[in-house]
C-alpha cells in the first residue's frame, strides 16, 4: 500500500452509492440486489452489450435477426384474434413496410398507435407470418416537427433488476464515469499490461467501454474485441482465475477420504466387460485412482467427447470408493440421464455385491423415504440421481466421491453443496465430467480449481456418422428417408432450432413441425419434446422414445445432453445454421451410438451465407469435437449466432473465456506470480470483479 493511503481514506471502494445524485437509501438497496454496493461496483458494472442506434435502416433493407432502428408511419394498427390475441401495427417508410407484434399491450398503447403516427422502433426482426416482423420492439413516438436526434455513439445495455430502468442505470453510470476524472481506480496490474493493450490507464479503458466515442470501431465493440475491452477482460479473467485458485487452496485444507481398496474388484469388473477399456480410459482412471489415495479431496474434471466412454471411467472410480467402504453419488442433469446411469451402474456393479439406489424428483413419498433411509444408513453404496441429491434432507452416511455428469449444467454453488454431505470430518472427492470440448489452457484457467484429464480417444469400431447438407427444398425426400428408416425398425430425431432467446417461438415451431410430420407420416408414432413442457411430460416422451414406442422424436435443442438411444440412426437438424458448431456436435452425438451406420442431415434454410456454409461443411467433414471447437472459434464472425454461454453464478462481465482464449496463458502466468507474492492485490482484484459473488463459491 502506498504510504499516503491513510491520508486519502476515500477510495472508489469506500464511496457509497448515495454519493450519486438521485440515489437515496431505497435506490441503493435496489442496486445492492445486483451486487452494486459502492462507486467502484458501478464503474465495473460493464455493458452487457451495445445497441447500434446511430443509423436508421430503411425497412426495405431489414435482415433477419440483425438489430436495427427503423422509422416510419403507422399504416394500420389492429387487434388480431389468432391463437393469441395480439396487437399488430403495420409500419411503412419509403422503401417498404413491416409488422410490429405485441402480445402484451394496454388500451392506451393501442390508442397512441393511430394511422399516420410517426414511430421510431428498435429491435431485431424475426421471421413471422407476413415476412420479417418485430416482436415486442422498444419504440418511441417521433414528433414530426421536432424529431429527437438519433444517437451518435453506441448505446450501452446494462444488467438490471426490478426497480431500475435501463435509462436510469445509464444515467447513474454516466455520473460515475464523470467522477472518474477526480477519483481514479487503483491500478493493480503491472504497468506493461496497460501498455500492451494500448490503454493509458484503467480509467481510460472504463470510460471508453461505458461511453464509446462516436468514431469508435463499432463492430469491434459489438464483438468485445476492442483492445480496451480486452484490457478489462484480461483483468477480469485474472480475478476469476485467482478466486478459483483460492477455492482450490481452501478445498485442499480439508481432509479427503483415502480410498485404498478395490483393486481386485476393478480387475474382475474389467475382465467381465465385453470390451477392453481404451488406452485413454485407462490413463484417466489411473490419474483418478492416484488422487483417491491421497488424504486431500480430489477436484478433477474429465473431458471426453460424446461417446468416449466417460461413464465407464466413473464406474471404475465408484468401485474403488465403494470397496473402500464409502458411498458414491452420481449426479446427472436430467431424470432420463439419471435413469440411464442407474441402469448401467446396476448392471455393472450389482454383480460385485454393491447396492445401488436412485433418487429423483418423481419418486413417490414412500419410496423416497425408504431410499433416504438407505442413503443415511449407508446400505445404499452407489446412489444415482438428479439435483434431487443436492437437497437438504439427503443425508449420506459417509459420502466418499461425488461424480457430476455434464457439469456445465450445474453451478459451482450446487456442486459444492455435496461437499458437506459426509458425516465424518472428511470432504468427499469430486469428479466432474463434461463432453464440452475445452482446450487445456482454457480449462486450466476457466476451471482453475480443478485438475484436468482428457479422454482423447473413442472406442474402436464405431461407424462414423455420415453427415450431409441439404436445402429445405429437399424436404419431401428427407421425409421418405425417415419413412424408410423407421420402416426397417430404426428410429429418428427431428430437431427444430430457433433463435435462442425465445423458447415460446421454438415450442410453437416444434409443435407445427410435429403436426406436419404427423400428416406426412401417418403410420409412425411421433413424439414431441420442447422446453415448454413440464419436466415430467418431457421425461414421459423421452422414455417412450427410449422404449421404441415412438419412432420419430421431434424436439427443440432440449435433447442435447447425453441421451443414449442406440437404435436411433437418423437425425435431421432443421436450420442448423442457427446453432454454434459445438452445439451441433453435441446434438449429432445422439446418433451413431449403435453398430448400425448413422446419418445426420443438416437441413439448411433458403438463404445460407457463405460463412454459414463453410461452418456447416466443418460438421460434414469432421466428427472430432476438438477440431470442431477450434474451427468454431476461428470461424465465428460478426453477426453469426453463438452457442449458449456458460451459465453460473460467477458469469463474466466483459470477458468471454472462449473468445478471449488467447489471453489465458498470460492470465495464468501473472496469476501464479500474484498468488505467490502479492496476496493484497489478489484480494483487491477479487473484491473488484467478483465481490459479493465470492460467497457463492465458499467451500
Ligand atoms: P459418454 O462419454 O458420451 O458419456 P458413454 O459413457 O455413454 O459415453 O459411452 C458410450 C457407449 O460406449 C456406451 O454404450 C458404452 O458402454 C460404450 N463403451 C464405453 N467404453 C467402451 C470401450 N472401451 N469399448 C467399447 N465400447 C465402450
Ligand atoms: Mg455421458
Amino acid at each position: 500500500m502506498p504510504a499516503n493511503s491513510t491520508q486519502l481514506p476515500e477510495t472508489l471502494e469506500t464511496l457509497p452509492l448515495t454519493k450519486l445524485n438521485g440515489v437515496g437509501t431505497r435506490m441503493a438497496a435496489t442496486l445492492e440486489k445486483i451486487g452494486l454496493h459502492n462507486l467502484q461496483d458501478i464503474l465495473f458494472h460493464l455493458p452487457l452489450r451495445y445497441l447500434d442506434r446511430t443509423r436508421i435502416t430503411p425497412i426495405g433493407q431489414l435482415q433477419l435477426n440483425t438489430s436495427v432502428v427503423i422509422q416510419g408511419q403507422v399504416l394500420r394498427s389492429q387487434v388480431m384474434m389468432g391463437k393469441r390475441r395480439s396487437l399488430v401495427v403495420q409500419l411503412e417508410d419509403d422503401t417498404g413496410s413491416t409488422c410490429l407484434r405485441f402480445y402484451h399491450f394496454s388500451g392506451q398503447q393501442k390508442d397512441k398507435l393511430q394511422p399516420g403516427t410517426l414511430l421510431r422502433c428498435y429491435g431485431d426482426p424475426r421471421l413471422g407470418s407476413s415476412g420479417l416482423e418485430f416482436y415486442h420492439p422498444e419504440y418511441e413516438l417521433v414528433d414530426n416537427r421536432q424529431p429527437s436526434p438519433i444517437a451518435t455513439t453506441l448505446t450501452p445495455v446494462y444488467g438490471l433488476t426490478d426497480g431500475i430502468s435501463q435509462q436510469r442505470m445509464r444515467k447513474l453510470v454516466t455520473q460515475a464515469v464523470e467522477l472518474l476524472q477526480a477519483q481514479t481506480p487503483d491500478e493493480y496490474l503491472p504497468a506493461e499490461i496497460n501498455r500492451d493493450f494500448g490503454s493509458a490507464s484503467l480509467a481510460q479503458a472504463l470510460t471508453y467501454v461505458h461511453q464509446p466515442p462516436a468514431d469508435a470501431p463499432v463492430q469491434q465493440l459489438l464483438n468485445g474485441t476492442h483492445p480496451l475491452q480486452q484490457r478489462l477482460a484480461f483483468e477480469e479473467l485474472l480475478a476469476h482465475f485467482l478466486v478459483r485458485r483460492q477455492i482450490r487452496a481452501e478445498a485442499q485444507q480439508h481432509l479427503g477420504p483415502q480410498l485404498q481398496s478395490g483393486a481386485a474388484q476393478v480387475k474382475s469388473f474389467v475382465a467381465s466387460l465385453p470390451f477392453t477399456p481404451t488406452k485413454a480410459q485407462q490413463r484417466v482412471f489411473k490419474e483418478i485412482a492416484a488422487d483417491l489415495l491421497k488424504p486431500v479431496p480430489m477436484l478433477r474434471m474429465v473431458q471426453g467427447d460424446v461417446g468416449s466412454g466417460k461413464t465407464l471411467v466413473a464406474a471404475l472410480a465408484a468401485i474403488k470408493c465403494a470397496a473402500s467402504g464409502y458411498q458414491v453419488a452420481i449426479v446427472a442433469p436430467t431424470e432420463i440421464l439419471a435413469e440411464q446411469h442407474f441402469r448401467n451402474f446396476s448392471e455393472w456393479l450389482t454383480p460385485l455385491g454393491f447396492e445401488i439406489a436412485w433418487l429423483v424428483g418423481k419418486l413417490g413419498a414412500a419410496k423416497r423415504r425408504d431410499t433416504l433411509a438407505h442413503i443415511a444408513s449407508g446400505t445404499a453404496q452407489v446412489i444415482v440421481g438428479t439435483h434431487a441429491l443436492f437437497q437438504e434432507d439427503v443425508d449420506f452416511a459417509n459420502l466418499g466421491l461425488a461424480v457430476i455428469d455434464e457439469q456445465h449444467r450445474f453451478g459451482v454453488h450446487q456442486r459444492l453443496t455435496l461437499r458437506q454431505k459426509n458425516s465424518r470430518n472428511e470432504t468427499p472427492h469430486q469428479l466432474v465430467m463434461t463432453a464440452t470440448p475445452i482446450p487445456r489452457t482454457l480449462a486450466m484457467t476457466a476451471f482453475a480449481e480443478l485438475d484436468y484429464s482428457v479422454i482423447d480417444e473413442l472406442p474402436p469400431g464405431r461407424t462414423p456418422i455420415n453427415t450431409v447438407l441439404l436445402s429445405q427444398s429437399k424436404r419431401a425426400q428427407i421425409i421418405e428417408r425417415i419413412r424408410a428408416a423407421c420402416g426397417e425398425g430404426r428410429q429418428a430425431y427431428w430437431v427444430c432450432t430457433l433463435v435462442e432467446d425465445s423458447e415460446t417461438l421454438a415450442a410453437a415451431n416444434a409443435e407445427e413441425t410435429a403436426q406436419l410430420l404427423r400428416e406426412s407420416l401417418p403410420e409412425l408414432t411421433i413424439g414431441l419434446v420442447h422446453g415448454r413442457l413440464k419436466a415430467s411430460e418431457k421425461e414421459a416422451v423421452m422414455a417412450e422414445f427410449k422404449a421404441a414406442q415412438s419412432q420419430l422424436l421431434v424436439a427443440t435443442t432440449v435433447i442435447e445432453v447425453g441421451v443414449d438411444v442406440p437404435n436411433a440412426s437418423l437425425m435431421i437438424i432443421e436450420n442448423p445454421e442457427r446453432l454454434g458448431l459445438a452445439q451441433l456436435h453435441q446434438l449429432r452425438g445422439r446418433v451413431g451410438r449403435g453398430a448400425i451406420a448413422s446419418h445426420c442431415v443438416l437441413l439448411y434454410g433458403a438463404k445460407l451465407s457463405q460463412q454459414a456454409r463453410t461452418r456447416l461443411q466443418v460438421m460434414r467433414d469432421t466428427s472430432d469435437g476438438f477440431v470442431i471447437a477450434e474451427e468454431d472459434l476461428a470461424l465465428r464472425g460478426p453477426g453469426e449466432l453463438l452457442g449458449t454461454r456458460q451459465a453460473g453464478e460467477m458469469s463474466y462481465r466483459v470477458a468471454d473465456s472462449q473468445r478471449d482464449e488467447a489471453l489465458l496463458p498470460r492470465v495464468n502466468q501473472l496469476g501464479l506470480i500474484l498468488l505467490e507474492h502479492q496476496p493484497t492485490v489478489v484480494a483487491k482484484l477479487i473484491a473488484r470483479w467478483i465481490g459479493a459473488r465470492r460467497s457463492y463459491a465458499h467451500v
